[in-house]
């Protein structure tokens, strides 16, 4: 079915509106994964750079530490292990093959 270009909001499909704003803490986008990060934790020097660049909040903190990582909200984006400095320039979080973990 195609939509005219002179359509407005109200003539798209109801499947096509979003009624309500959301946010990955309401979804599993873990789903979306291709590849996950896995925690090397004797190259971490908990400076939490992960923990600020996760745009889904799935790096888990607790008292000031890394803890984990919340695979349920993970996509896999990577962003967290291109951020790790880890130690010594020897990466914390490394990026692998969802299937293989
Ligand atoms: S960015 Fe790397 S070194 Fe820093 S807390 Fe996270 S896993 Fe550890
Ligand atoms: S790969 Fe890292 S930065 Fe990306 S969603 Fe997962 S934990 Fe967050």
């Amino acid at each position: 079915m195609s939509i005219s270009k002179s359509a407005g909001w109200k003539d798209v499909l109801k499947a096509g509106r979003i009624t309500e704003p959301g946010c990955a803490a309401k979804y599993e986008t873990g789903g979306w994964r291709t590849y996950r990060p896995v925690h090397v934790p004797e190259n971490c020097i908990n400076c939490l750079f992960c923990w600020i660049f996760c745009p889904d909040q799935a790096i888990l903190v607790e008292d000031g530490k890394f803890k984990g990582i919340d695979y349920a909200h993970c996509k896999g984006c990577g962003i967290c292990a291109r951020e790790c400095p880890g130690k010594r320039g020897n990466k914390a979080l490394t990026m692998i093959k969802d299937e293989e973990a």
